[in-house]
């Protein structure tokens, strides 16, 4: 790799990962209904405002171990983690789509997916504005690949409205609301084929990775599916074309 792509993958990054320091505001502030926008970062322990250089995504928590400079209490390492994901994340679509449209939606795609995982997994809901988000991405794509609108179009209704029936006939145990919205915005941004292979790993992740917490953990029954199907999607988005001409190329 020459110096010039490590610098475009180093500075992908590091948006990524101040993207990512907006996406903990997203995380710790939506489910208590609070503004993503105005009112300025504080501990929350002990409220004290936080100083620019106890903003910098990554490198504060570093640099501060982990813990809040006035009262000294311990600093979640969600937010470093949710930081270097959304970085790394940024990354690897930066790698499968270069300089592109498609590498800009599909990296606010995958912030996006990562706020509604995160939330999903602590509250068991997936907050609208997240999905309304990525309906707005994949309408946005669509336009992009005018040329394949039927996929996406497709794309929007069909895992959706599967989930749609399963969620009328559990009476809304086995899915919720958030889950057929997730995947009828996600189904827009990625047509047709690469939703359905989305739900398929989506599943598959979830099957195996909540056995083995059920088995390892003792994790409850019921899961929160939108994690699964977030993971899904990404695994589709950046590997998923390279996925079924491999497996097509079996036949
Ligand atoms: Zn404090």
């Amino acid at each position: 790799m020459d110096f010039l792509t490590m610098l475009n993958f180093i500075i992908v990054f590091l948006f990524g990962i101040t993207v990512g320091s907006f996406l903990n505001v997203c995380i710790l502030r939506i489910p208590m209904g609070e503004s993503v926008v105005f009112g300025s970062s504080h501990c929350t322990t002990c409220g004290k405002q936080l100083n620019w250089w106890e903003l910098v995504p990554l490198f504060s928590w570093l640099a501060l171990r982990g813990r809040c400079s006035g009262c000294h209490s311990s600093i979640s390492v969600q937010y470093p983690l949710i930081e270097a994901a959304n970085g790394v994340l940024w990354m690897l679509v930066y790698h499968r789509f270069g300089l592109s449209l498609d590498t800009l939606l599909s990296c606010f795609l995958a912030s996006a997916l990562l706020v509604a995982s995160v939330i999903d997994a602590r509250t068991r809901e997936i907050p609208p504005g997240t999905t309304i988000t990525i309906a707005v991405l994949g309408v946005l794509r669509l336009f992009l690949h005018l040329d394949n609108w039927p996929s996406h179009l497709l794309g929007f209704i069909t895992v959706s409205g599967l989930l749609l029936l399963i969620l009328f006939l559990s009476g809304g145990a086995a899915v919720g609301g958030g889950d057929v919205k997730l995947m009828a915005g996600c189904g827009l941004f990625l047509g047709f084929r690469l939703n359905l292979l989305a739900f398929f790993l989506g599943c598959l992740l979830g099957s195996i990775i909540h056995v083995a917490r059920m088995k390892l953990c003792g994790a409850g029954r019921d899961l929160a599916l939108g994690p699964y199907l977030a993971a899904g999607v990404m695994l589709s988005l950046l590997w998923g074309d390279a996925m079924l001409g491999w497996y097509f190329g079996l036949f």
